[in-house]
């Protein structure tokens, strides 16, 4: 297997996990020990591998999420503040993007 993403967002990487798996791509999560507490500056990194043979595919849909990721800033309902799409909830008022 081939090693396609890396990140402590844990959420982040499920999601692309998920994208996967809907698309038919095998992965494979690894150094799931994030969490618990630890130090921050010691947290650890959580790593996305897929099949060889499915490493273009899977590179092409990791690529149109970033960019339409990039471009979704949103505006928040409650306050009308926008936020930049890897906020999921309002830097302003806290309201979770609808
Ligand atoms: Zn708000």
């Amino acid at each position: 297997m081939e090693l396609i993403y890396s990140t402590d967002n844990k959420l982040e990487i499920i999601n692309y996990k998920n994208i996967f798996e809907n698309e038919g791509i095998n992965s494979n999560l690894k150094n799931t020990l994030l969490g618990g507490g630890s130090d921050p500056g010691h947290s650890q990194y959580l790593e996305l591998w897929v099949d060889k043979q499915h490493l273009a595919k899977a590179t092409q849909i990791l690529e149109s999420i970033n960019t339409e990721t990039e471009l979704s800033e949103w505006i928040c309902d409650n306050c009308k503040e926008p936020n930049e799409s890897n906020f999921k909830i309002c830097w302003n008022c806290s309201n979770a993007d609808s």
